[in-house]
């Protein structure tokens, strides 16, 4: 056994647009920051995360705008690949289902989850338009969520988390026409998320997760875990081989697949097939993911789900770091509607290091927060000359406070009770003192070196 692992993934961004301001406040710096902390402790880390290609708002807003499809990912790849360099966001291994490995690697997953039981198939009910033919999920599904009456896509519901598919949802319609939803059958793949119960409530009891994940657990767990079809007829997402031919594999079925062979080769880059990942994952000692409330279903329900039915034997998830939305002028950032600014378009015109510090300073974790220029501003004002350690020290903090104050902010790094906003106070608090010690705290949150 060599040494033990800690990992953090961030979310694969859908690329369906540019990054914007809010996936920065969320998961993406705050795994980077958290990353460069443990190094600076002297843990040993490996960061990964990858791209989402294969969720149809990819293929929706493609044909909304009548672009080729392959052009606009390619583009964004490299747009959402330019805001990581520009931000100082790093990763160790990056799953890319645009390159070469990526597909034939996720089938092989899949076929050995059929092969093995794990997921046998089975003639089930699906919904696809009756206009317009699309199987409805992800955005060729629209309604209100079941739990919560939120309006809601399939999938998992962005206000409640809850699962939103056509027959747990109200008024469910088609979400590129309207169209009612029509029942058919298909035979697929399913993965019976009860039958992993037991394993799944032992790793949830051992998991450091924030009470509205335990709630949407509960809920979950009361009503019964889902059956959830991994491959399904559609026309967008990986085409399926062998057992598996004539349907596409689900995109948040590859994504659960994507990150376990992505942790697995983060820790051993030589591991190539099922038996060669499971004992990479093996070798995980605490496993955390840094995501936003709406991604609250997949990481802490199905994902795991999905690695108990491949094979992993002790789940390693350690805790689940979450965010709440940011809003931008008191309204969500999206990415379909290019609403706002993107990442990139403040990284370029403001100093990253003040675009890191702002963006942790104001993290929207316990409650959602805003963004606005006004606020960005007066924060740059006030925390440049800081930076650049000229401005007048008008009140020196003592040593012994200053110990404290670098304790306690070093501390809040942690990704148990993982505080962005407290590490930046004291940051901030130290150099206003006109203290030069910030410990790891300067570089970890500025990422700078
Ligand atoms: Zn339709
Ligand atoms: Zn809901």
């Amino acid at each position: 056994m060599t040494d033990p692992v800690t990992v953090f993934t961030f979310p694969q961004p859908t690329i369906n647009g540019p990054l914007h301001v809010g996936h920065l406040s969320g998961p993406y710096l705050a795994a980077d920051i958290a990353a460069r902390a443990a190094r600076a402790r002297g843990e040993r880390v490996v960061v990964t995360t990858g791209l989402d290609v294969h969720q149809n708002y990819v293929l929706t807003r493609a044909e909304r705008e009548g672009l080729e499809v392959g052009a606009m990912t390619a583009d964004f790849r490299d747009d959402i690949k330019d805001t990581y360099g520009l931000a100082r966001i790093g990763f160790d291994y990056f799953t890319d289902p645009l390159g070469e490995e990526h597909t034939p690697i996720i089938r092989q997953l899949m076929n050995h989850l059929v092969s093995t039981g794990a997921a046998p198939l089975r003639e089930v009910t699906l919904h696809a338009c009756a206009d317009c033919g699309r199987t409805l999920h992800e955005s060729y599904l629209s309604g209100l969520c079941g739990e919560c009456k939120a309006s809601a896509a399939g999938g998992a519901c962005e206000q409640c988390g809850s699962f939103t598919q056509v027959d747990t949802m109200v008024d469910p319609v088609c979400g590129r026409c309207g169209g009612e939803p029509r029942p058919f059958t298909a035979t697929v793949p399913v993965l019976r998320m009860e039958n992993h119960r037991e394993t799944l409530i032992a790793t949830w009891l051992r998991a450091d997760l924030p009470p509205a994940v335990r709630d949407l657990i509960d809920r979950t767990l009361r009503a019964g875990l889902p059956e959830i079809a991994l491959a399904y007829p559609t026309n967008w997402g990986i085409e399926g081989d062998g057992p598996l031919t004539g349907l596409r594999i689900g995109p948040y079925t590859e994504i659960a697949l994507s990150d376990l062979y992505g942790v697995a080769r983060a820790v051993d880059p030589d591991a190539d097939d099922a038996t060669g990942y499971l004992a990479a994952l093996d070798r995980v000692d605490h496993l955390w993911h840094f995501l936003g409330l709406d991604n609250a279903f997949w990481y802490a329900l199905y994902w795991p789900a999905v690695w108990a039915a491949a094979g992993v034997a002790r789940l390693p998830l350690a805790g689940l770091v979450v965010n709440e939305f940011y809003t931008f002028d008191g309204e969500k950032f999206s990415t379909s509607r290019n609403h706002g600014i993107t990442a990139t378009e403040l990284l370029r015109t403001s100093d990253p290091s003040i675009v890191r510090l702002f963006l942790a300073w104001d993290r929207p974790d316990r409650y959602r927060s805003d963004f606005t220029f006004n606020s960005f501003r007066a924060f740059a004002d006030r925390v440049e000359p800081l930076l650049a350690g000229v401005h007048r020290v008008s009140e020196p903090l003592d040593p012994a406070l200053a110990a404290i104050e670098r304790a306690r902010g070093e501390s809040a790094l942690r990704p148990s009770g993982f505080d962005l906003p407290l590490a930046v106070r004291s940051l901030l608090t130290l150099l206003a003192g006109g203290v030069h010690d910030t410990g790891s705290l300067r570089a970890a949150l500025t990422g700078s070196e």
